[in-house]
C-alpha cells in the first residue's frame, strides 16, 4: 500500500500525461510557454482571483510576497506552530520575526484567540511593528479565514494564506487561495496539486502586488529580463511541469477532489468511536493533503505506527516537533512559549494513507488493523 499513491494516478492517466509532455518537448519551449500561461490562467479562474503568478515552489511563492510587501528586521509576522517549516522560515529569511501561534485541538489551524492575544502582546511590549498574519490551510483543511480576515482589518495587518495543502478546500463555496491579500500554493508532488517536480504559485487580486512579483520572480526585471529595477530572484515554473499540471488539474477538478472526500467518509465511518477523525467545521471543505487522526498518547501513537508498519500499511507524523522547538530557531530563545495544544498535537497525531486512488479495501485493510491494535493493547 502507497501513502501516496502517485505511480496508480500515473498509470491511470499515462496516455494524457505523456503526450502533453510529449508536445512540450516537440516544440522547444521551456522556459515559461503556452502551458504556464495557460495554467496560470485556469488556476486564477478555479481559485476565483484575478492574478495567479507562478513559480519554482511554494517557499519562494511566500518569500517573494514578504519581499513585495517590504517586511524585514523590525517587523512582527504570525505563523502557526503546527505547520511545516517553510511557514516560518521564509519570514526569517527575510530578516522579520515569526511569532508562533498555538492551534486549534480539532482543526489543527491557527487558533484566532490565540492569535488576538499574541498580537495584542507584541503591541504591548512595542519592540516589533506587527505586519502579517499567515495562516496555513494544513492538512487541507482552509484556516478559520473569517476570524482571521477580521482580526487582519482590526489591527491593518496583511494576511498571506499559506494555501500549499490547501488547494480545493473551501469555505461556503469561497475556495482556498482567494482568502488572503495574497495566497501561495505549492505543486510538490505530494500536495493535492502536484507535478513531478517543484513548483508554486502566488493567487491574489491586488494588480500592483501582481506587477511587484512578475518582476522580482524574474531578476526584478523592469520591461525585460536585461532591464533590472530591482533586485530579485530567479524564480519560475517549467512549461514541462506546466504541462503536467494542466492534465493533473483536469483529474482534480473531474474526480481527484471528490474521491478524497469519500476516502474520508470510509474512513471517518470505521473508526468513529475508535480514534479522533479529522475535524471538518460546518460550510467547510477539506482537499485531503493529509488524513490525520489523534491517539491517546505519544507512546499508543508510536506502537500503533510501528504496528502498521509490520502490516505493511505506510503511515506518516505530521509533525514530529513544534516550530518553536526547532534548532533553526534557537536564537529567538522561545523555551518558554505557551503552544500546549501544537506539542501536545506532536505527539499523538498520525497520518495515514490518503489519496483519491485509495480502494475502498485498502481503507478496510488500515482501519482493521487500527482497531485490531488498539484492542490488543487494552
Ligand atoms: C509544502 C509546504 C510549503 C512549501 O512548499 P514547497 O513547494 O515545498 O516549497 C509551505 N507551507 C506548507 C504548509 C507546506 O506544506
Amino acid at each position: 500500500m502507497e501513502f501516496r499513491d502517485l505511480k496508480k494516478q500515473y498509470a491511470l492517466n499515462q496516455t494524457k500525461i505523456d503526450s502533453a509532455v510529449m508536445e512540450v518537448m516537440k516544440q522547444g519551449q521551456f522556459i515559461g510557454g503556452g502551458e504556464v500561461d495557460r495554467l496560470e490562467t485556469r488556476l486564477a479562474d478555479y481559485v476565483g482571483v484575478k492574478h495567479c503568478i507562478s513559480c519554482a515552489n511554494g517557499t519562494e511563492a511566500m518569500m517573494m510576497v514578504l519581499m513585495a510587501w517590504g517586511i524585514g528586521e523590525g517587523d512582527a509576522v504570525f505563523v502557526p506552530d503546527f505547520t511545516f517549516f517553510s511557514t516560518a522560515e521564509v519570514v526569517v529569511f527575510r530578516g522579520a520575526t515569526p511569532i508562533f501561534v498555538d492551534v486549534d485541538s480539532r482543526t489543527f489551524n491557527m487558533d484566532p484567540v490565540k492569535l488576538e492575544n499574541s498580537i495584542e502582546k507584541v503591541l504591548k511590549e512595542g519592540k516589533l511593528v506587527p505586519k502579517v498574519i499567515i495562516p496555513v490551510d494544513l492538512f487541507g483543511l482552509p484556516a478559520a479565514h473569517g476570524e482571521i480576515h477580521e482580526l487582519g482589518t482590526k489591527f491593518g495587518l496583511k494576511i498571506l494564506e499559506d494555501a500549499a495543502q490547501g488547494f480545493g478546500g473551501s469555505i461556503k463555496e469561497k475556495r482556498a487561495g482567494g482568502f488572503g491579500d495574497a495566497a501561495t500554493t505549492s505543486f510538490f508532488p505530494a500536495k493535492p496539486l502536484g507535478s513531478y517536480g517543484d513548483g508554486g504559485a502566488i493567487f491574489t487580486n491586488d494588480d500592483e502586488l501582481a506587477a511587484q512579483i512578475k518582476s522580482i520572480k524574474v531578476h526584478g526585471k523592469g520591461t525585460n529580463k536585461y532591464d533590472n529595477v530591482q533586485i530579485g530572484v530567479n524564480s519560475r515554473l517549467d512549461n514541462l511541469q506546466a504541462a503536467i499540471l494542466n492534465v493533473k488539474l483536469d483529474l482534480f477538478i473531474e474526480h481527484e477532489l471528490e474521491s478524497v472526500n469519500r476516502i474520508r467518509n470510509l474512513y471517518d465511518k470505521l473508526l468513529n468511536g475508535v480514534v479522533t477523525t479529522p475535524h471538518i467545521p460546518e460550510g467547510y471543505l477539506s482537499s485531503y493533503a493529509q488524513y490525520t487522526i489523534i491517539l491517546d498518547s505519544k507512546e499508543q501513537r508510536e506502537g500503533l505506527k510501528s504496528y502498521l508498519q509490520t502490516q505493511g500499511i505506510p503511515s506518516m507524523v505530521y509533525y514530529i516537533k513544534p516550530l518553536h522547538r526547532q534548532e533553526a530557531f534557537k536564537s529567538l530563545n522561545l523555551e518558554g512559549l505557551d503552544c500546549k495544544v501544537s506539542v501536545d498535537l506532536c505527539d499523538r497525531v498520525l497520518s495515514l494513507p490518503m489519496h483519491p486512488y485509495l480502494e475502498q479495501i485498502e481503507v478496510d485493510e488500515v482501519c482493521r488493523a487500527i482497531k485490531f491494535f488498539l484492542k490488543s493493547k487494552k
